[in-house]
């Protein structure tokens, strides 16, 4: 069992792959990223994933989610999802769909039921700009082709005020007609990615501006969820809201992280991490590693700031660049 001081459980890591993407989003890469950055390479080999995610599993984690970076970029990714389907764990991934076509089979053989996909405006053009690269009509299309093979697509959709906040409505239209469940996600400080409070669009405000257009219910939530969840009357999906600036849910945080390069964060914003993958390499006992990084786990946002977004100074927070975590 892996419970902090807060008497709070953790079952489910996610686990970073790489911190190599093939796009290039401006909220999530350091905007000063060093040149021959994506080379630098001391990612944990597929045989350390697998023994690292057997002992998380080993003490009591029930869902592992593959991220990055791009997990899909990966040249072993298709080994590392087959490697760790056998546990007994519900095995999850978050991309930002380029790939997924190729991965169809494999994820099936996985059994992968949900997949989480990137997409942040229903506009081509917005996109490629947001991205850096021109992929929309590809992640649409694969979009399509999960939700062919009966997959449950949840959609991750970062809201920067200024930039796609107005779209809200159209994501929600979206839901209408196809079973995706579209998250808008609060926009998170991270190292380089030029985060100010003026360009959060909060929870509330996301509310309001659904509201004028929609009539909404409420869904349950679940202890664990890190989102709130809305339907529309009628409509095949739902939306819903991951208010990490405006509503943090840290008391109902299970989650624990691993980078690519086998460092254990206990938070997204923690200033800590805990070396698992040289303990590894030099034969250690990783397990009080690992218990001692979750009981080390602050109450809330990595000890680094507040509720109180709309003061907070982001350059005072001491964390990596989002691609270099694993969000
Ligand atoms: N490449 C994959 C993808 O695009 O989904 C996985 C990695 S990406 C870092 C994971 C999630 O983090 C994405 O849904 C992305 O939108 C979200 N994310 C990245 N930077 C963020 C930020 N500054 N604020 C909020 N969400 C962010």
């Amino acid at each position: 069992m892996l419970k902090d001081t807060f008497n709070r459980d953790h079952h489910y890591l996610r686990i970073s792959l790489t911190d190599k993407c093939n796009l290039r989003c401006s909220y999530c890469n350091p905007v000063d990223l060093p040149k021959g950055y994506f080379a630098h390479s001391n990612k944990m080999s597929v045989d350390e994933i697998d023994t690292i995610a057997g002992t998380f599993v080993q003490l009591g984690i029930k869902k592992i989610r593959l991220t990055g970076g791009e997990p899909l970029v990966r040249k072993d990714a298709k080994e590392i999802i087959r490697r760790l389907s056998k546990y007994p764990v519900e095995l999850a991934i978050t991309t930002n769909g380029v790939f997924v076509h190729e991965f169809i089979e494999v994820f099936q053989q996985a059994g992968l039921q949900s997949v989480n996909v990137s997409l942040d405006s229903l506009k081509k053009d917005t996109n490629t700009l947001i991205t850096g690269r021109d992929e929309f009509d590809r992640v649409i299309q694969n979009i399509g082709l999960l939700l062919k093979n009966n997959f449950r697509v949840k959609i991750n959709t970062v809201v920067i005020k200024g930039v796609n906040e107005h779209e809200l409505p159209h994501f929600v239209e979206w839901t209408k007609h196809e079973p995706v469940h579209v998250r808008f996600i609060e926009f998170m400080p991270f190292t380089g990615n030029q985060w100010s409070r003026e360009k959060v669009f909060s929870h509330d405000e996301m509310l309001q501006l659904i509201a004028k257009q929609y009539a909404f219910i409420n869904l349950p939530n679940k202890k664990h969820d890190t989102d709130k969840k809305y339907a529309v009357a009628g409509h095949q999906g739902t939306f819903a809201i991951i208010s990490t600036m405006s509503r943090p849910f840290c008391s109902g945080c299970n989650r624990l992280r691993l980078t690519t390069d086998g460092k254990m964060k206990n938070c997204l914003f923690s200033k800590s991490e805990v070396d698992i993958l040289s303990a590894l390499r030099s034969g250690s006992d990783i397990v009080p590693l690992i218990k001692q990084c979750v009981w080390s786990k602050d109450e809330m946002l990595g000890g680094q700031f507040s509720t109180a977004y709309e003061k907070l100074d982001s350059s005072k927070i001491n964390n990596r660049s989002m691609i270099n975590i694993g969000g």
